[in-house]
């Protein structure tokens, strides 16, 4: 079965080299928070490859592409900065990796919308991850509205990060109600949103099916849920509406070093993820409309067999 992973962070060696010290000088206080930090065993909560180190990671664990996603920054340089380096990427793996934009909603319609036509001609395929919440942008922002109806429009997805309710407290934690995602989908319904983490449960909150253009991915699920959770929620919401994406290079399973992705490809598969899941849920939202081109290099794009 051929497996894309939906959910993959990368930054550029500029990054790489001093994460924090890169961070403490651009302005970036709630990434660094979040992904330079230790665990109380000192270990750190995730990797910093490069590309060529994350698509040797891809072959170990059996992944055919990785779809980056970009940070939710909190400066309008350290978006472009990130989009430029996937362009790059996208230049040197052809084959392997896709990517999505990022922006800075609360910098306005100009600044976001710039950014996401470049983007565009240089082959980034959607928007996010993005997390108004973090990026002191409200729903109402004109940056953000402008986004997401561009994004509908030029028919690209927006990953948005959504914290759950029931994760326990970890530095850097930002509420973001599971209300507004829903508000977000009712009110952008020509807009196809990919809700990061199962969407926080949106679905199993008890409050009526969640919107028609909302789909999930499942980054960082062991660290919040136990294996039960794939057949729960594949079971309540359907296998066609949920995207595997790992959230690497955040490692999965800080009690197990070495478990990773591998690791989390056979925990998906044992909870009933089929090929839907691992990635024709993905293409179908790269190319709603099923007849433009196969992207160069993507799965099934090759001569068969
Ligand atoms: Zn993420």
């Amino acid at each position: 079965m051929r497996i894309l992973d939906a959910h993959v962070h990368l930054y550029p060696p500029e990054i790489n080299r001093d994460p924090a010290g890169w961070a403490a000088t651009h302005g970036e206080p709630h990434w660094a928070l979040l992904c330079t930090r230790r665990r109380r065993d000192g270990r750190p909560v995730q990797g910093f490859p490069s590309a060529e180190e994350l698509i040797r990671e891809l072959d170990a664990a059996g992944i055919e592409r990785a779809l980056l996603l970009g940070w939710y920054w909190e400066q309008p340089a350290s978006c472009a900065l990130q989009n430029r380096f996937f362009a790059a990427c996208l230049r040197a793996h052809p084959d392997r990796l896709l990517a999505f934009a990022t922006v800075p909603p609360a910098a306005g319609p100009a600044v976001c919308l710039a950014e996401l036509e470049r983007a565009r001609d240089e082959g980034l395929r959607g928007v996010g991850e993005l997390s108004p919440h973090a990026q002191h942008a409200d729903l109402s922002a004109p940056g953000l509205e402008a986004v997401l109806a561009w994004a509908g429009a030029a028919g690209w997805p927006v990953n948005l990060h959504v914290t759950d309710p029931a994760a326990g407290p970890y530095p850097g934690r930002i509420a973001t109600p599971l209300a507004d995602f829903r508000a977000l989908a009712l009110r952008f319904p020509g807009t196809r949103f990919i809700l990061a983490h199962w969407g926080g449960l949106l679905p199993l909150a008890g409050e009526g099916p969640a919107p028609a253009n909302v789909w999930y991915d499942t980054a960082a699920s062991p660290l919040v849920h136990g294996p039960g959770i794939w057949e729960t929620f594949l079971r309540a919401v359907g296998p066609e509406r949920v995207l595997f994406g790992s959230d690497h290079p955040l490692h999965l399973y800080p009690r197990e070093p070495g478990a990773g992705l591998a690791r989390f490809v056979a925990e998906a598969r044992a909870g009933g993820a089929g090929a839907a899941v691992f990635g024709g849920n993905l293409l179908s939202l790269l190319d709603p409309a099923g007849t433009s081109a196969t992207p160069s290099g993507a799965p099934g794009s090759g001569p068969p067999g």
